[in-house]
């Protein structure tokens, strides 16, 4: 790679992820282009090194052994704004943070993503899961995103392509059959012009929602997808979930549905746990919940997989 691009080797992946939790990748480098992304995607090809890209780390669990291959840390924050009339395309690249741009574009009188504030991660990953709070999801302001294929090729997708639902897309799909991954390089996003006032309003009243709301410590934010007509967060509380510990792993004492790093929590820890909370809900309440958080490397196969889940 080039002298930009710098490769390390047996990189913990643990502090680039929200819950603190991952072994090393065997290869790690951060892209903050998309030119550096496509580079570091054809040295995995050549190198024949499976290649795994993070976003903000705030929606997976990194296996205990790790990655065997490439992580790429998407940093790509380029933006282009196109002002027509009343409404605007911004254009993004896909490492940005959805918390810093809504901020930032709302400051600007410009309104559409104030739901995405205090959503940590990125575009990549909030496209890849369909990221969505407070009223928004991403699939409701993306205009089109620019995917890099596994052949190689760039190409443009509709919201139509991405095959968005709820928190989930053709790229977790696909990547929950085990294809070959598309990766988001940068994605255009829908803004209407509004008062900057009124947005900066709307954005302090979800700041305020979510901060007594989330409960403190390293977690991954929701555990399990919201089940049809309930929140997985309810269902948890009421099988008396709240508290459990497995290792370094606990369920959050403030939302049922989050699993705290209390100290030292290893992947196996969050999998045992996360299997207890599913086992209880099912034999208590009779509700299958499915995880929302990707289980991702080497030993990703220590898993609910034997339950029947999709990870
Ligand atoms: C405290 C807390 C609160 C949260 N609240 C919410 C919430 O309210 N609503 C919500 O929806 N989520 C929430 N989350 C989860 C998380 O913020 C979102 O899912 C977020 O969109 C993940 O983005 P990321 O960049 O961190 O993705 P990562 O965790 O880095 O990656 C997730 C997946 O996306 C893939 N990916 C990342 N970038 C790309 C790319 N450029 N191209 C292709 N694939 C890519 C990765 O390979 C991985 O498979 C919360 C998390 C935390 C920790």
């Amino acid at each position: 790679m080039s002298a930009e691009l710098i490769l390390q080797e047996h990189e913990p992946l643990a502090p680039y992820t929200a819950w603190r939790i991952g072994g090393p990748a065997r290869w790690f480098a951060t892209a903050t282009s998309p030119d550096e992304l496509r580079r570091a995607w054809r040295w995995a090809q050549q190198h024949d090194q499976p290649l795994f890209v993070l976003g903000g780390g705030s929606n997976l669990l990194m296996s205990d052994a790790g990655w065997p291959g490439l992580v790429v840390r998407y940093r790509a924050n380029a933006q282009h704004l196109t002002v027509a009339g009343d409404t605007a395309l911004l254009q993004l690249g896909a490492g940005a943070p959805m918390a810093g741009t809504a901020r930032k574009v709302a400051a600007q009188g410009w309104a559409g993503l104030e739901w995405a504030e205090g959503l940590p991660g990125t575009l990549g990953g909030a496209v890849y899961g369909n990221a969505g709070c407070y009223g928004g999801e991403t699939a409701a302001v993306l205009a089109e995103a620019t995917m890099l294929m596994p052949n190689g090729a760039v190409e443009l997708w509709t919201p139509e392509q991405l095959a968005f639902g709820y928190r989930t897309s053709r790229l977790k799909q696909l990547h929950s059959s085990g294809q070959p991954l598309p990766l988001v390089l940068a994605g255009t996003l829908r803004l209407q012009r509004d008062d900057p006032q009124r947005l900066a309003a709307r954005i302090a009243e979800i700041a305020a929602a979510r901060k007594s709301r989330t409960p403190a410590g390293s977690s991954c934010g929701s555990v399990f997808k919201n089940p049809p007509g309930s929140t997985a967060g309810f269902l948890l509380d009421q099988a008396g979930l709240k508290g459990r510990r497995v290792g370094g792993a606990q369920v959050a004492a403030k939302h049922a549905n989050y699993i705290i790093n209390v100290g030292g929590a290893t992947a196996a820890d969050v999998l045992r746990l996360a299997e207890i909370m599913r086992s209880e809900v099912l034999r208590q309440l009779g509700v299958e919940l499915e995880l929302e958080v990707r289980v991702i490397g080497a030993d990703a196969t220590v898993s609910l997989q034997q339950h029947g889940q999709t990870l």
